[in-house]
C-alpha cells in the first residue's frame, strides 16, 4: 500500500497586538525575500498581521 505524501510548511508568529497567529509563508513577500535552497538561519522577517494590521518584525529561530 501507498499513500503521497503532501508538503505543510508554515512558519507561525503570534502578533503581539491582537494574539492571532499569523502564518508567515502567506506574507507575498516571504517567498521572494527566503531562498530555501541555503539552509535556514537566523533571519529577520518584515511582515504584518492580517487581522488587526500591525507591523511585526519576526527573528527565525
Ligand atoms: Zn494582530
Amino acid at each position: 500500500m501507498s499513500v503521497v505524501a503532501r508538503w505543510n510548511i508554515e512558519l507561525i508568529a503570534t502578533c503581539p497586538a491582537c494574539g492571532l497567529d499569523v502564518d508567515l509563508t502567506n506574507h507575498p513577500d516571504f517567498w521572494i525575500d527566503h531562498d530555501f535552497g541555503v539552509a535556514i538561519g537566523r533571519q529577520r522577517i518584515a511582515a504584518f498581521c492580517p487581522e488587526c494590521e500591525t507591523r511585526i518584525t519576526v527573528d527565525t529561530e
